[in-house]
């Protein structure tokens, strides 16, 4: 579904992504580990032409990622995004927020993209909140509706940035409940994730970033119990 090949990323002469080699399989749910600063950011936000990309290739669904702005566009329609800050918009209600971006990008009719929208938060846990503002939920339900919103979207694809980062510790669940619900029903799904029990139980492989490249990569239970690499070792804390 998502084919990266020999990608690389440079901001000026920091080479940020050093030639990445990755095939995801539709339903594929994939962690993305790896220290502060080994690129998992900037690879995720290079799949959705959120950056180009500076040598290789990336193609989703099978059209090779093109650096022209149309082509960008109609990508992140097609690869949702989540990050670790959810980015509602205060000013507009549960459901307007997640109907905006489907009147506004993908030019859906109001009632059509208010259909969706209830049907999404439903999806979510969050029907009763159609109504309400941003700020009258908690963290976790603010997140569940930027999940709503990107889901609404109807993408081929899911890419969650730390997702789960920015939430009190007793608000993680509730999130990573609705994400595994969307693995169980086949979403392809590419996450950068500190939730290791999680990888573990949900994912279908693990990706370890190391300075720029893939450096292990398997099924959770290789790269968790079975690390080859001193540089894995190091980071899941066994050396
Ligand atoms: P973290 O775990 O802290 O989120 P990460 O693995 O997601 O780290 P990236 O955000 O991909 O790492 O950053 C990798 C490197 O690229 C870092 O050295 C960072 O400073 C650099 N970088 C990322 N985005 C930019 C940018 N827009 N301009 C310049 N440098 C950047
Ligand atoms: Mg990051």
């Amino acid at each position: 579904l998502i084919e990266i090949t020999e990608v690389r990323k440079a901001f000026g002469d920091n080479e940020v992504l050093k030639g990445i080699n990755l095939n995801i399989e539709p339903g594929e749910v994939i962690a993305i580990i790896g220290k502060s600063g080994s690129g998992k950011s900037t690879l995720l936000r290079c799949i959705n032409g959120l950056e180009t990309i500076n040598a290789g290739s990336i193609a989703v669904a099978g059209a090779q990622l093109l650096p022209d702005e149309l082509h960008l566009r109609a990508l992140r329609l097609k690869v949702g995004m989540i990050f670790q800050q959810f980015n509602l918009f205060p000013h507009l209600t549960v459901g307007g927020n997640v109907m905006v971006s489907q009147t506004v990008v993908k030019k859906t009719a109001k009632d059509q993209a208010e259909a969706m929208a209830r049907k999404m938060l439903d999806r979510v846990g969050l029907g009763h909140k159609f109504d309400a503002y941003p700020d009258e939920l908690s963290g976790g339900q603010q997140q569940r509706v930027a999940i709503a919103r990107a889901l609404a979207m109807e993408p081929i694809a899911l890419l969650c940035d730390e997702i789960t980062s920015a939430l009190d510790p007793e608000l993680v669940q509730e999130v990573l409940a609705v994400v595994r619900e969307l693995a169980a029903e086949g979403m392809t799904l590419v996450m950068v994730t500190h939730e290791m029990k999680f990888a573990r139980d949900v994912c279908s492989r693990v990706v370890f970033m190391h300075q720029g490249r893939v450096h292990e990569i398997g099924p959770p239970e290789d790269v968790f119990s079975n690390p080859q690499t001193a540089e894995l070792k190091q980071f899941l804390g066994m050396l």
